[in-house]
């Protein structure tokens, strides 16, 4: 058959890379389809000012638990760095700002020098010429009976083959932009519908400065606000004292979030210097077409995360993948990771391939 390929992966996500790399290296032909013109999904950095350290938009930290993040980025030789936590948190009232003895809000995490996409990045340079840009995936058509059996994919530039399909997207926006057919099982389609997206009701909200002050002042860069707009902040800097950075999440709202008052609350926590950022970048998930579905923030079944069913091939030939049907830490770049491995394994398994 022209034009047709062992494996596709749909979505240039963590998931879909790790899940592709994984069968690739199994001998399989693999080709990833991604909706955007970049890889990464939720993992979004952009340099910092000095160029010494990666600003994450989305996605930051991983913990200790976390040994296959940890092993993934030794592997591909990314430096990191743990979350600066040293100093004094904030906590902010309707009657004013109060300095805490001590951290208590941040946990001891890790992060990527040079930002979480690095991850995403750095399996994209083995796969490159693999990977299609602009590619939206709209329609999977199984064709074909037992081993003859194939997954016609349409996508933006038109129709590929593939033995099977791993589809690299958030159940949710996945079962709402790609029509299956025959259609999924019932249960399925029931379960990926109220599958939330994780973080993908979330403003992130960034705020880049020449010189880290605040830790100067001896505080930690973290505050717990009652007020807003930002309901949690913490410090985004590198290691050392070169430029820095500030991250918060938005209180939700359905207002577009205001500059000023941002502003205004960076300088009531952490003073007159947090008054002109060198860049302040507001990432609102909900808006952004390739993460989360219109009705994103009517969905709320957590419960509905790691379930087995997404184990199973659909059809035979189709798989839903991502950190939400991850079988531990879903959620997390640690669970994109796990689900990575349970379909890589799958997909190995049906077309005996040796991992
Ligand atoms: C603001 C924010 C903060 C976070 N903080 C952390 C953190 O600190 N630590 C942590 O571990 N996790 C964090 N997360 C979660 C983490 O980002 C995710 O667990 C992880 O990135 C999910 O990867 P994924 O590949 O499963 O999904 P995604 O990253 O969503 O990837 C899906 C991919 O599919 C593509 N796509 C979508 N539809 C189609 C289509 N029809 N056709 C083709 N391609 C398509 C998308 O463009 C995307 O590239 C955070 C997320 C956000 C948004």
């Amino acid at each position: 058959m022209p034009n047709a390929h062992d494996v596709i992966v749909v979505g240039a996500g963590i998931t879909g890379l790790a899940a592709a790399t994984r069968v690739a290296a199994a001998g399989l032909d693999v080709l990833v389809l991604e909706a955007r013109d970049r890889v990464g999904g939720r993992l979004l950095s952009i340099p910092a000012r000095d160029g010494h350290h990666g600003v994450d938009l989305g996605a930051s930290w991983f913990w200790g638990d976390e040994a296959r993040v940890y092993e993934l980025a030794h592997n591909l030789g990314l430096a990191t760095h743990a979350q600066y936590t040293a100093g004094d948190a904030l906590f902010q009232t309707g009657e004013g700002v109060q300095r805490l003895d001590g951290n208590p809000i941040d946990a001891p995490a890790l992060r990527f020098r040079d930002g979480a996409q690095s991850l995403p990045l750095a399996l994209a340079t083995s796969l490159s010429s693999s990977i299609r840009f602009a590619e939206p995936v709209h329609g999977l058509r199984i064709v074909g009976d037992g081993d003859a059996a194939q997954v016609v994919v349409a996508h933006r530039g038109g129709t590929t083959h593939a033995r099977c399909v791993v589809v690299a997207v958030p159940p949710a926006l996945a079962v709402t932009d790609i029509v299956f057919e025959p259609a999924l099982p019932i249960e399925l389609a029931r379960l990926a519908e109220r599958t939330p997206i994780w973080m993908g009701t979330t403003t992130k909200v960034v705020a880049e400065y020449e010189t880290p002050f605040w830790r100067r002042d001896g505080l930690a860069g973290s505050a717990i606000s009652y007020t807003g707009p930002l309901r949690e902040v913490h410090d985004l800097g590198g290691s050392g004292d070169q430029a820095a950075a500030l991250f918060g999440f938005a209180m939700p709202t359905s207002e577009p979030l205001k500059h000023d008052a941002i502003i205004a609350q960076l300088v009531a926590l952490f003073g007159q210097q947090a008054h002109a950022p060198l860049a302040l970048h507001v990432t609102d998930w909900r808006t952004e077409r390739w993460t989360s579905p219109a009705h994103v923030e009517q969905l709320g079944a957590y419960d509905t995360y790691s379930d087995p069913r997404y184990r199973n091939a659909i059809h035979e030939r189709i798989w839903l993948a991502s950190t939400e049907t991850g079988p531990d830490h879903a959620g997390h770049i640690e669970g994109a990771l796990a689900a990575a491995e349970v379909v890589g394994r799958a997909v190995c398994g049906l077309l005996g391939a040796q991992q």
